[in-house]
């Protein structure tokens, strides 16, 4: 929609000048790592956003973890400088941290703009806004100008409150916590889409995102989430995936497999428990 998606000369552009990237016309990729110390090694994780620009309005997918809100603010105004239609709504996929920590700056920095998704609770926490917080069920769509944003079947996830987001344009998923997964950054893995972190052995990163983060999926058939999985993204014709916690997916058919396998392997692995703290004796 402004320039060109900038997929070709990723790998030779300095981190730092990697983001806000454009994985889709219109979609923008926002925000910053959080690094995490597990078995020895350094993970990075993404908290990330999205800002998915129609002719007349913006959505926000996410809003970052809350350290990253100066990073998610700043990358918002250079592609507002750049011509993108203002910010009118925000989506969350759920009621967590890393994916709604920044909401209440949104809101006070951005006075027109409306929440929007499951809005459970969040008139507990910011009673001023609660005249802006529109909710949304399954198949509610929101029109931005030449494409619209839907709110689709959280197939994985963590809260029952959950919903995943879609970009009927560009076909673009938000599944929150699904597909998520850390990356290396002494790879150089920090802004790049998972094909081009050909380093990244997604089903290992996928499985230990799923050890720490989604224990349920120890107790689940994860077979039958795998399926219906197919089945979304099937049915949506799904082009690209924007994660919110792994790298975004452009190539569906070759990159869900492998996410699928981390999933379906975790699930035959005890429990380890959360991030490692002292080491066993
Ligand atoms: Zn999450
Ligand atoms: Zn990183």
């Amino acid at each position: 929609m402004l320039d060109k998606p900038q997929t070709k000369s990723m790998l030779d552009t300095p981190v730092a000048e990697r983001m806000p990237r454009e994985i889709a016309p219109g979609v923008f990729w926002i925000g910053d790592c959080l690094a995490q110390r597990h078995k020895g090694k350094v993970y990075h994780g993404y908290n990330a956003a999205y800002l998915v620009a129609g002719n007349d309005a913006s959505i926000l997918v996410e809003t970052g973890h809350p350290k990253d809100f100066p990073v998610i603010e700043r990358h918002m105004n250079e592609l507002f400088a750049r011509g993108v239609a203002p910010l009118k709504y925000l989506f969350v996929t759920h009621q967590e941290t890393p994916h709604c920590g920044g909401l209440g700056r949104i809101l006070k920095t951005f006075p027109e703009s409306f929440l929007v998704g499951d809005v459970s609770d969040y008139h507990l926490a910011f009673p001023q806004y609660e005249h802006r917080m529109r909710a949304m069920n399954e198949g509610d769509e929101i029109d931005l100008g030449g494409r619209s944003f839907m709110a689709v079947e959280p197939v994985i996830r963590d809260l029952r409150t959950t919903w995943w987001g879609f970009d009927t344009k560009e076909r673009v998923l938000f599944p929150g916590d699904g597909f998520a997964y850390s990356h290396y950054h002494e790879d150089g893995h920090c802004g790049l889409i998972a094909e081009e972190a050909v380093s990244l052995d997604l089903p290992d990163v996928s499985s230990t995102f799923a050890d720490l983060a989604l224990f349920w999926t120890k107790f689940a058939d994860m077979n039958v989430y795998c399926d219906r999985l197919d089945h979304l993204i099937a049915r949506l014709d799904v082009k690209v995936i924007g994660p919110t916690h792994g790298l975004p997916i452009t190539d569906v058919a070759t990159t869900v497999p492998k996410v699928q396998a981390g999933l379906k392997a975790a699930a035959l692995m005890p429990e380890t428990g959360t991030n490692e703290k002292v080491a066993a004796a």
